[in-house]
């Protein structure tokens, strides 16, 4: 059976609950990309980014009640530094 290629966390960021779809840490990647997935994974769940220290841009009260009322999913944005091991460029692979 293959492994899986994501999994779901369940968060609180920012005193809002989160579903988080994260990508699953392959078992066979090299050292760079399980770092880099690793780095992306506790930033995702926290909101804080231990690589660069990013910060999640959190929705404002207004988005947050609309997206409530009309039963939206709000997708949640992190700019991370130039250099922060979370950014994959698709070279980690090998
Ligand atoms: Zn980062």
């Amino acid at each position: 059976m293959p492994e899986p290629l994501y999994d779901v966390t369940v968060a609180e960021i920012g005193g809002q609950r989160a579903l988080i779809v994260q990508p699953s840490i392959p078992d066979g990647a090299s050292d760079a990309l399980k770092n880099g997935l690793a780095i992306r994974r506790a930033a995702n769940v926290t909101g804080h980014c231990p690589g660069c220290g990013a910060r999640v841009q959190m929705p404002n009260r207004q988005q947050r009640r609309a997206a409530a009322r009309t039963g939206k999913i709000i997708h949640l944005a992190m700019e991370h530094e130039h250099g922060c091991g979370a950014l994959l460029d698709g070279d980690e692979a090998a």
